[in-house]
């Protein structure tokens, strides 16, 4: 019989399916046992300790590495732990060069954390490959993306980006937290690593965090894993299999949520007070055409800007069915005021020059019916 080859979307249905032969279960066994008992002196029955290694776990990171393309993935208890546990990878003189329209909490952590360590970083918009090769010191060790950035949404050449770090022998590490690999695979095109808050569109409900990180050279596998097992940061077995249970549904919960995306943002831009919109899967955004190149969709997120600081607070105090939280990538609508909330520890001079004034709104758009998500908006816009 000739093995079927299966479609991402298959493949994220089936994780786990049948993987207890003992029972056949569909749902994958929850393994809460922090160790597990020898048969013999120098015997095991590939499991010792949780933290090194658990049966729900491995089935989860073993669907992570397949989905991205990788030799190895790890599961981790939020995208800080996943970010951390790589920072961990580098040593005291060792330089980064970090997209500057990225996650706030990579930002704080490398500035207020590991700059202590001795670990630097250097912001530069990663849209730009020349501002990109100008960075490049010779103590540079590797190069972290987010495309797309957050919250402007701009779309960096991962192809371009990874032919520069090969020629400067950096590893290339993409944040693949707002398309996951259902819409955007980085390690094909070049990178080596990839990290998730799988809190966001893996988990997809807002009711877990969790991380990740996918290395697509199985010694550079090893060697995360090295540091995952030495540092603990694991995601725990009950939140494993909730993690595995939510990736079943991905690739229908993108789907859903990148079309009401492309509908809310071109409703957005007939709107009086919209002065702009940020969404790749508009015609006019600059990076649409890279986009199409490098990736299967736009994603669910899209940013906007109103007329003024307090059309957009009287905006987030009138939503009814979206609500004013923080996160991202779940089945329920949510906005945020990123100046205030996810890039609060940017310093404002750094924010301002990035665009992230205090009118600019980020939608991460839900499942709900996008008649529904578009009348909220409506009247919370309203006079
Ligand atoms: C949320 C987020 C993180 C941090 O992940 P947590 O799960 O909140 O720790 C990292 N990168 C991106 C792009 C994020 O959106």
């Amino acid at each position: 019989m000739v093995k079927q080859t299966l479609t991402t979307e298959s493949r994220l249905v089936q994780l786990g399916v049948g993987r207890d032969e003992r029972t056949g279960a569909i749902s994958v066994p929850i393994h809460p046992s922090a160790t597990f008992r020898h048969p013999g002196v120098g015997e095991s029955t590939g499991y010792d300790y949780t933290r090194s290694g658990n049966p729900t776990r491995d089935i989860l990171e073993a669907g992570l590495a397949e989905l991205e393309g990788g030799s190895r993935g790890l599961a981790f208890s939020s995208g800080m732990a996943a970010l951390t546990t790589l920072f961990l990878h580098f040593a005291k003189g060792d330089h980064l060069i970090v997209s500057e329209d990225l996650y706030g909490g990579t930002y704080r952590v490398l500035e207020q954390v590991f700059a202590d360590f001795g670990l630097s970083a250097s912001y530069v918009d990663s849209r730009d490959l020349e501002q990109v090769a100008a960075a490049i010191r010779p103590a540079t060790r590797a190069m972290l993306i987010e495309t797309p950035g957050n919250p402007l949404l701009g779309i960096a050449d991962l192809r371009g980006l990874a032919a520069l770090c090969r020629q400067h022998e950096l590893l290339l590490v993409v944040d693949n937290t707002f398309l996951t690999p259902v819409l955007q695979r980085p390690l094909e095109l070049g990178a080596d690593i990839v990290v998730h808050s799988a809190t966001k569109y893996l988990a997809g409900h807002n009711d877990l965090c969790a991380g990740a990180l996918i290395a697509k050279d199985p010694a550079l596998g090893e060697r995360l894993y090295f540091l995952q097992n030495s540092t603990g940061a694991i995601l725990s077995p009950q939140d494993c299999w909730l993690l595995i249970r939510s990736l079943k549904t991905l690739n229908l919960r993108l789907e859903r949520q990148c079309a009401s995306a492309q509908t809310v943002a071109e409703w957005l831009q007939q709107h009086p007070k919209v002065t702009a919109v940020y969404y790749p899967g508009l015609p006019t955004h600059p990076g649409h055409v890279l986009q199409r190149s490098q990736a299967d969709g736009f994603g669910g997120m899209l940013s906007f800007r109103v007329t003024d600081q307090a059309t957009a607070h009287r905006l987030l105090k009138r939503l009814q069915l979206i609500s004013f939280a923080e996160s991202l990538g779940g089945v329920e609508s949510l906005m945020t005021l990123p100046a205030e909330q996810t890039h609060g520890d940017i310093p404002e001079p750094e924010r301002l020059r990035l665009g992230i004034c205090a009118a600019l709104l980020r939608l991460s758009v839900g499942i709900e019916t996008v008649e529904d998500i578009i009348s909220d908006l409506a009247q919370a816009l309203g006079d």
